[in-house]
């Protein structure tokens, strides 16, 4: 039949599958190094699939390590401009988990710990609380700094003491005297107060009715245990994917460890505190120290979950698989505030190193995250496409209302937040005057010269986690279903399989691909 002949319509599925090869390439070939060098997210694309279900149908859950799953494949790195307390806390309970990291005394990390596992949502168990003899400066101190008003007030100011009163705005909004002790200004008589062990249900039931901003939570002795807070209520009743330990009320929390013999006093500190994952925290994780804390562990504490990293080759991976890792962390050099493959000369395009680990691990059942290097949804999707089972995240949650610090305006006026590598001459500096053993991810006790493998810097408003994660999870899940895939399993097994395809991106792809032609634009990416 000659070429020019007009085929029956109907006859298409059937002469494509007789007479052509696979559109695009298969994940092999795509990140075949010999051929085409390291490659990394924006090298490449997905092909698209077909369409048959709803993008909400799209299941994200993935595991993290052997014997943890998620329902979100996203976590917060260990980072101290990225994961403390309140990151930790949000991460879990919106699908994912966040580690927090340890730039800080043990003693200090283990106490973030604590309160992301004491965290119940809508109950704030470290109020601020303060005492009859506080005044009504420091109650207008604390609206200017933290934007609320309603503090309850014990005997000695202290939670876990007597209620005796509770302070609001219209307490003090136009009294004149700012020395005036709260004993003068605040509600004492008929408090309304729920006990301990009340369930939100019930606590918003009463606070519906009393109508009050605040509701104290008080045990059988009268101490304040706990506070309720309306508008806190009203934003955290709903988290159905929220990452809790299994058969209780408890969030999933990780911390990250050095490899230094202290760091078995501060892991022992964690545990106590309520860890469920521990993450070794090194640039290069193949090494003696690492293997031996590795077995350290797993003979100390065999039901915590450990992730060893950072790796980026095979033979790296294998070491620490032998040795119990029940992770992997995969990145060196590709974090946005990391100059280490510039430094040091070594590392690996991530691409390259998420599917020649992720294809090696899976055969023994090892999860993998990809570390270092995710700007946008596009780049979380091939992560998972080329074998991460989640995705870690620095500067892109640097900026959230989560982290921690405080935003301040940049030179151009934009409102930013900080954000450093934890290898950068800064956060090293931080770790001496506070004397304590974080940064020695990136350097060793005896050295005379701290040579940064990171910079320090700033990154934009993202506003909080809480909308932004959501954007994540639902662009995800829309990428997902152009692909053709209704979960992150089926994702990968496609790419196994060759029926998920790939094409190399050229330079010029890479710029038809983004935004151009423009005089001006606004890229807002959610609403
Ligand atoms: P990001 O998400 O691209 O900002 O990368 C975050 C990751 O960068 C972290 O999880 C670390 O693996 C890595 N990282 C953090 N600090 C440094 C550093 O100072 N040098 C190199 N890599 C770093």
């Amino acid at each position: 039949m000659s070429p020019s002949t007009i085929l029956d319509p109907s006859s298409a599925i059937e002469v494509l599958n007789k007479d052509y090869k696979r559109d695009g390439l298969d994940a092999r070939t795509l990140l075949d190094s010999e051929k085409h060098g390291g490659l990394t997210y924006n090298d490449f694309l997905v092909l698209p699939g077909y369409i048959g279900f709803a993008a909400s149908d799209v299941k994200l859950e993935s595991k993290i390590t052997k014997r943890i799953s998620l329902n979100l494949p996203l976590v917060s790195s260990p980072m101290d401009t990225v994961t403390e307390t309140d990151m930790a806390i949000h991460m879990a309970l919106l699908g994912g988990v966040g580690f927090i990291h340890h730039n800080c005394s043990a003693e200090e990390q283990a106490e973030m710990v604590r309160k992301v596992k004491r965290y119940e949502n809508g109950f704030i168990l470290d109020p601020v609380v303060m005492s009859p003899t506080n005044t009504v400066a420091d109650v207008r101190k604390v609206k200017e700094e933290q934007g609320f008003a309603g503090i309850p007030v014990t005997v000695d100011g202290k939670l876990h003491s007597k209620l005796v009163g509770i302070v609001t705005m219209r307490d003090i909004q136009f009294h004149p005297d700012n020395s005036s002790p709260l004993s003068e200004v605040m509600t004492s008589e008929n408090l309304i107060t729920a006990p301990k062990g009340v369930t939100l249900a019930e606590a918003n039931e009463i606070l519906r009715q009393s109508k009050k901003g605040k509701l104290p939570i008080v045990d059988e002795q009268g101490n304040l245990t706990a506070l309720l807070s309306r508008s806190d209520l009203m934003k955290n009743l709903h988290f159905p994917l929220a990452s809790k330990v299994p058969h209780s009320k408890q969030l999933l929390c990780g911390a990250a460890i050095g490899t230094r013999p202290d760091d078995k006093e501060r892991l022992k500190k964690l545990v106590e505190a309520g860890l469920d994952v521990v993450i070794m925290d090194s640039s290069q994780g193949n090494s003696m120290y690492q293997i031996e804390m590795l077995r350290w562990i797993k003979t100390t504490f065999p039901n915590l979950d450990v992730i060893a990293g950072n790796v980026v080759t095979r033979e790296q991976a294998a070491n620490l698989i032998a040795n119990g890792a029940d992770g992997l962390r995969i990145g060196m050099g590709s974090g946005s505030a990391c100059i280490t493959q510039e430094v040091m000369a070594v590392g690996r395009p991530q691409a390259t190193a998420i599917f020649s680990i992720c294809q090696f691990a899976k055969r023994f059942g090892v999860p993998c995250i990809a570390d270092g290097g995710i700007q946008n949804v596009g780049h979380i999707v091939k992560a998972i496409a080329l074998g991460a089972s989640t995705v870690m995240m620095g500067g892109l949650l640097a900026g959230t209302t989560e982290s921690p610090g405080q935003y301040f305006l940049s030179s151009e006026g934009k409102l930013v937040k900080a954000y450093r590598g934890m290898g950068s001459i800064d956060a090293m500096e931080s770790q001496k005057s506070s004397n304590n053993a974080a940064t020695g991810r990136y350097f060793s006790e005896g050295d005379k010269i701290r040579v940064a493998q990171g910079v320090s810097g700033s990154v934009l408003d993202r506003g909080s986690v809480t909308k932004f994660v959501p954007y994540l999870q639902a662009g995800i899940q829309h990428s997902l279903q152009d692909i053709g895939v209704t979960s992150v399993e089926l994702l990968q097994k496609g790419v196994s399989e060759g029926t998920v395809r790939f094409e190399i991106r050229t330079v010029s792809a890479q710029a038809e691909g983004n935004v151009h032609g423009l005089h001006e634009f606004n890229k807002k990416l959610y609403a």
